[in-house]
C-alpha cells in the first residue's frame, strides 16, 4: 500500500483518550483533533473536563469540533462499557484507544498502604483492560485498529518509592504486547510508550533538588515535554507505523540505555 501524502491526516478517524483533561492527555486530545480525528476522552473530573472540551473545540473549524468529554473512571470496568457502547453508536467505530489515564500514590514498601497498591493497579492496569475490552471486539469486526498504552521507563527500570506504580507499567508492558500477539492478524496494533521525566502536573511536585538530580541522569539534559509524547503517538497512530506492533518505544531522551 502507498503512503497517503499526509500520513498525519486523521480525517474520518475516531479516537478514544483516557485521562485527557490534564497533561499529556489533554495535549493528545488537542493534537488528534488538529489532525482531524474526533476525539472523545474521559477524566473524573467534570468540571475540567468540560472545560477542556470547549477550548479545543474553540480551536477547530465548526465541522470539526466535535471533541467530546466522558465523565468516566477507568477503573470502573461498566462505565468504561457504556461510554465505549455511546461512542460506537454515535460515530459507528473506534478506531485508536489511548491508555493514558494514570495516578501515582508513592511511598516505599514499608509506608505502602494495601490501598496505595490497589487504586494504583485499578486506575493504571486494569483500566487498560477495562477499556481495551470495552473496544477491541468493534476492531475486530473493522479489521482495524491502533491501541497504545502509556507506560514508563519505571515500569522497565522500577524505582524505589514507586514499586505499585512500577509493577502497574510493566504489567502494561505485558498486556500490550499480548494484545499485538492476538490481534496483529486483524491488523489492529498495539504498542506501548515508556516515557522518561515528562513536565506535567504529576512531576510539578518534585523539589528543585529531586529535580535537578533527575536532570544529571538524563544524556539529553532535560526533561522531556508533553509534545514529545504527542509527536510519537502521530507517528504510531500513523500509516508509517503500519508494520509496528508489540513495542516499547522509550521517550526519555536517553535516560535508560539498556
Ligand atoms: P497527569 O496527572 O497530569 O494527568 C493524569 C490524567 O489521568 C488526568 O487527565 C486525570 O484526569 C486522568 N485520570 C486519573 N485517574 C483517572 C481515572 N480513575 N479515570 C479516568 N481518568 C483518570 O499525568 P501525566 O499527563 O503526567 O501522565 C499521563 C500518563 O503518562 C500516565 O499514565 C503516567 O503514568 C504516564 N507517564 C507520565 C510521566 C511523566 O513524567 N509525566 C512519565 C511516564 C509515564 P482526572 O483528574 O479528571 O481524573
Amino acid at each position: 500500500m502507498m503512503t497517503p501524502s499526509n500520513p498525519f491526516d486523521f480525517s474520518g478517524k475516531v479516537a478514544l483518550i483516557t485521562g485527557g483533561t490534564r497533561g499529556i492527555g489533554k495535549e493528545l486530545t488537542s493534537t488528534l483533533a488538529q489532525h482531524g480525528a474526533r476525539v472523545h476522552f474521559c477524566g473524573t473530573n467534570r468540571e475540567l473536563g468540560e472545560k477542556v472540551a470547549d477550548e479545543i473545540n474553540q480551536e477547530l473549524t465548526p465541522e470539526s469540533a466535535g471533541t467530546s468529554f466522558f465523565q468516566v473512571d477507568v477503573a470502573d470496568f461498566t462505565a468504561c462499557k457504556e461510554m465505549a457502547a455511546e461512542i460506537t453508536t454515535e460515530a459507528g467505530q473506534i478506531d485508536f484507544l489511548i491508555n493514558n489515564a494514570g495516578i501515582t500514590r508513592d511511598n516505599l514498601l514499608l509506608r505502602l498502604k494495601e490501598s496505595d497498591w490497589d487504586e494504583v493497579m485499578a486506575v493504571n492496569l486494569k483500566g487498560c483492560f477495562n477499556c481495551s475490552k470495552a473496544v477491541v471486539r468493534g476492531m475486530v469486526k473493522k479489521r482495524y485498529g491502533r491501541l497504545i498504552f502509556l507506560s514508563s521507563v519505571i515500569g522497565l527500570m522500577g524505582n524505589s518509592g514507586q514499586s505499585n506504580y512500577a509493577a502497574a507499567k510493566a504489567g502494561i508492558i505485558g498486556f500490550s504486547k499480548s494484545m499485538a500477539r492476538e490481534l496483529a492478524s486483524r491488523n489492529i496494533t498495539s504498542n506501548a510508550i515508556a516515557p522518561g521525566y515528562i513536565q506535567t502536573e504529576m512531576t510539578e511536585t518534585m523539589d528543585l533538588k529531586a529535580r535537578e538530580k533527575i536532570i544529571e541522569m538524563i544524556p539529553a539534559g532535560r526533561l522531556g515535554t508533553v509534545n514529545d509524547i504527542s509527536n510519537t503517538v502521530l507517528f504510531l497512530l500513523s500509516p508509517l507505523a503500519d508494520y509496528i506492533t508489540g513495542q516499547v518505544l522509550q521517550v526519555d531522551g536517553g535516560m535508560l540505555i539498556a
